[in-house]
C-alpha cells in the first residue's frame, strides 16, 4: 500500500509527514486525519513556499513592535 497525499483532491504519492496545524496555516485544504498529513512532492513544495512567505510576514510584524 502506498500512503498518498493528504491534500483535498490530490492522490499522489507521499514524500512527507507534517504536523497538521502547520500545513494549514500554510493555507494548504488537507483532510482531517489525525495530527499528522501527508504531502505529495508537489505540495510539499507548495507547503515551503507559502511557509516562507509567512515566515517573512511575521519578521516583518516582528519588526514594527
Ligand atoms: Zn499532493
Amino acid at each position: 500500500m502506498v500512503d498518498t497525499c493528504d491534500v483535498d483532491g490530490c492522490n499522489e504519492a507521499a514524500v512527507r509527514s507534517l504536523a497538521i496545524n502547520k500545513v494549514r496555516e500554510a493555507g494548504l485544504k488537507v483532510k482531517p486525519s489525525g495530527r499528522r498529513v501527508l504531502l505529495c512532492k508537489q505540495h510539499y513544495k507548495e507547503y515551503k513556499k507559502r511557509r516562507k512567505k509567512l515566515d517573512r510576514l511575521e519578521r516583518m510584524r516582528w519588526k514594527n513592535v
